[in-house]
């Protein structure tokens, strides 16, 4: 045995008594010693993530052991195989924390000699990472619109220039059913479409922490971690997951280093902004705001109209235009809603043979919308009616004869009418107390007002639209 190996050995069995089996297994044994020169003890470590971990949370003991051995000049070097991913010199050879560290151990030196190309390691050399995408999430198919421009055209620059734009990372946030998925996987999609070279990772986090319980369990983070350097473009997505899950965090903000470092791509998706994640480290979230935080928003309604007809391309299918307006009217705050109530409509339609029509919709999107169970009243009528107009609905129930107040009233008795199954009694008694020949007069009125006066009839229309497309509104 040379007196370097010796040395390492005795180091070893102290260590080994001061920290748990499973933290030496993974964090020492892999340890190399390679020569003992001057005082210092040169130990080789897998990569820098490695050296990394070492010096944030055992550098004290290391200090203490090596010192024990070669005494008080006793320092320690480290030798890492496999700098970069890529196999580049990163031009840094005192460590990652980017300056040399002036305390006893010395800096991390590399010692370029020693380093190889990660794709000559056995194991790693016919390594292809497999990008994990869906190939359906193109951009060819996100509809763009208000909610998600900022996202969208954050992406495409990324797909044109990955690692190249200021907007590492990209950090796209919002509420589930937005499209924070889709778009996320069609920067993937696209930046392997531009570039042959380059390889894309997509994961979400919670795949991620589950890599990492049985990368340890296996005792084989290293592994998982040269792994995730080989990527050009990391892609995770609802990095919310990582709340509280300290390990995770950890092995993450370090690969986070490593690519970032290196002028790699990351683009992340999370359920609320970077500054608002709780149970998240505070170095995480700063880092996650390095790059640009771009907000996904419900859809307004033409862009809903628009992401429907797409699918309804796509698919193949054609719904009446009123039924699609009813859909996009009421599925407001989910994209995905709005594709399960399509498809519903459509398997629908076929197993009972019914036309797809509106009654259909309704029946469909009651499993949907909650608060769609609701009928439309006749209050619920005079309440739109006297917004339209501008009144107040007590004016509606009381006995005003100025004429818009007059026109109001009478035409929501003719809605309450036609949209309602309510009785000529039931209505007038909503109206204060009126008799069930007042209602006809004014349903007649109205009748014969739509002939002569369009502006009574497109008012009728547009507010007979209204309420029966805003069924879920309050
Ligand atoms: P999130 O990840 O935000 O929960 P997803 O990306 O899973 O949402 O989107 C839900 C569904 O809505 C997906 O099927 C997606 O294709 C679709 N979708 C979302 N936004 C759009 C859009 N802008 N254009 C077309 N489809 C969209
Ligand atoms: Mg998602």
């Amino acid at each position: 045995m040379t007196v370097f190996t010796s040395v390492w050995d005795n180091c070893l069995q102290t260590i080994r008594q001061q920290i748990p089996a499973r933290s030496f297994q993974t964090w020492f044994e892999p340890i190399r010693p390679v020569k003992l020169e001057n005082n210092a003890l040169t130990i080789q470590v897998p990569n820098r993530f490695f050296y990394e971990w070492l010096e944030e949370h055992y550098v004290d003991l290391l200090k203490r052991t090596i010192r024990q051995q070669l005494g008080d000049k006793g320092r320690l070097e480290y030798q890492i195989l496999m700098p970069t991913a890529n196999g580049h010199k990163n031009g840094r050879t005192n460590g990652a924390k980017g300056k040399p560290e002036p305390d006893a151990l010395g800096p991390g030196m590399i010692d370029a000699e020693h380093i190889k190309n990660p794709f000559i390691i056995p194991g790693i050399k016919k390594l292809r990472i497999e990008p994990n995408l869906n190939p359906n999430y193109t951009f060819d198919n996100f509809i763009e619109g208000d909610c998600n421009r900022l996202a969208r055209s954050a992406g495409m620059a990324i797909a044109k220039n990955p690692g190249k734009t200021s907007f590492n990372p990209l950090v796209v946030f919002g509420d589930v059913g937005l499209g924070k998925t889709h778009l996320i996987q069609a920067v993937g999609n696209e930046v392997l479409n531009r570039f042959t070279n380059k390889s894309v990772l997509y994961v979400s986090a919670e795949e991620f922490t589950n890599q990492i319980i049985q990368a340890i369990k296996n005792n084989a983070i290293n592994d998982l971690v040269n792994y995730y350097q080989l990527v050009d473009v990391l892609i995770v997505d609802d990095i919310h997951f990582l709340a509280n899950k300290i390990k995770t965090q950890e092995i993450f903000f370090h690969i986070f280093n490593q690519l970032h470092q290196t002028g790699r791509q990351i683009i992340l998706s999370s359920d609320r902004p970077p500054k608002d994640l709780e149970g998240m480290e505070e170095r995480l979230i700063s880092r996650f705001k390095w790059g640009l935080s771009a907000d996904m928003q419900a859809p307004d309604l033409e862009t809903r109209m628009a992401i429907l007809e797409a699918k309804m391309n796509r698919e193949g299918i054609e719904i009446p235009m009123d039924v699609s307006e009813f859909i996009c009217y009421n599925v407001k705050n989910n994209i995905r809603e709005l594709e399960g109530v399509l498809i519903s409509l459509i398997a629908q339609s076929s197993l009972n043979n019914r036309e797809i029509d509106l009654e259909l919709a309704k029946d469909v999107i009651k499993n949907f919308v909650s608060e769609l169970n609701r009928e439309i009243t006749v209050e619920y009528i005079q309440q739109l009616v006297a917004e339209h107009f501008g009144v107040a609905v007590d004016k509606l129930q009381g006995s005003t004869r100025k004429r818009k107040i007059v026109i109001a009233r009478q035409l929501s008795m003719y809605l309450a009418k036609n949209l309602t199954d309510k009785s000529l009694k039931t209505i007038g008694e909503v109206f204060g107390g009126r008799d069930h020949s007042t209602v006809i007069y004014s349903i007649r009125t109205v009748q014969d007002l739509m002939e002569t006066d369009t502006m009574i009839k497109d008012a009728v229309s547009e507010l007979e639209k209204k309420i029966r497309m805003s069924l879920n509104e309050k």
